[in-house]
């Protein structure tokens, strides 16, 4: 290859194209996924979950960041929401630029921050929506006021595509500290299309993930226990979940493919630190 022709192709390469030695193809996107989410030090879970399962579904993450938190990998001790005016600056500024062709909710820490996000959803109308209500840290730790879960639930559930709670945030979303993931569901359905209750947080030997729809179908996906605990699985799912969304898979198969993809995060964990186990969630020789 000429010299001139080795720059042109160092050049475009930085600015994202794909060149062959032949002839310059047109560059394709992969969909863009937006990412409202907060921060984890750790790099465990929220935005660095968020982008590293996006990457591994080919899509692109748009990070916009709601809260900064202060955590390792046993806890959160502290955490910030940033002020509304930052979020829906970044916000607008990338849905200005991007074609976004889903969006994914983590933390969002105050009920101010879930009238943010339903200012940023309308101007993005019919773009799938996932919702993960992240209410707690995998240690325990709060990861928003009181009442956010009541304003998801109100707010921003009627607005969503699907709702990725585990069992203990599925009780407090409806209000029923007891129930089963069925019990739940019922109380949640009327609120939100789709309801996806992950069993992880039980202890039977297998892990039972229920898919509610508010037509009344209704999925069941049984996969195999796994030993420990996870910092950043449901992060996982939900952005994997966002991912095929974007990519355009209908609902219960992108379901079934994030699950699936998130259980083997969870077989490849790693331990970094001294609390949870992080999930491995990109191959180990990108290089
Ligand atoms: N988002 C942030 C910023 C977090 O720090 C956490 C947990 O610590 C979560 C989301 C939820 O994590 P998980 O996927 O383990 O529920």
């Amino acid at each position: 290859m000429a010299v001139a022709d080795r720059r042109t192709t160092a050049a475009s390469r930085q600015r994202g194209l794909v060149i062959s030695s032949h002839a310059m193809k047109n560059f394709t996107s992969r969909p863009v996924v937006l990412c409202l989410s907060g921060h984890d030090p750790s790099g465990g879970a929220g935005l660095q979950a968020d982008i590293e399962a996006l990457l591994a579904q080919a899509c692109h993450a748009a990070p916009t960041v709601t809260a900064l938190t202060v955590q390792d990998t046993v806890n959160v001790s502290d955490f910030r929401v940033l002020d509304r005016e930052w979020v829906l600056a970044q916000a607008n500024a990338v849905i200005a630029d991007l074609p976004i062709a889903a969006v994914k909710l983590g933390m969002l820490g105050s009920v101010e921050m879930v009238e943010t996000v339903l200012e940023i959803m309308a101007r993005l109308p019919g773009v799938p929506l996932v919702c993960d209500p992240v209410l707690r840290a995998g240690g325990g730790g709060a990861l928003g006021k009181e009442d956010v879960g009541y304003a998801m639930r109100e707010r921003l559930f009627p607005v969503s595509t699907i709702a990725t709670p585990n069992l203990p945030e599925a009780r407090i979303l409806a209000e029923l500290p007891e129930g089963s993931a069925d019990e739940c569901a019922e109380r949640l359905l009327p609120h939100i299309r789709h309801l996806l209750i992950t069993g992880g947080h039980g202890d039977e030997s297998e892990v039972h993930n229920r898919l509610y729809c508010r037509d009344g179908s209704r999925h069941d996906f049984t996969c195999a226990r796994l030993p420990g605990s996870y910092h950043g699985s449901g992060c996982t799912l939900a952005s994997a979940l966002a991912g095929r969304l974007a990519l355009g898979e209908e609902l219960t198969s992108a379901v079934r493919s994030a699950l699936d993809y998130t259980w083997r995060t969870l077989r490849d964990a790693e331990a970094p630190g001294h609390g949870q186990y992080v999930p491995r969630r990109l191959p180990l020789d990108l290089a």
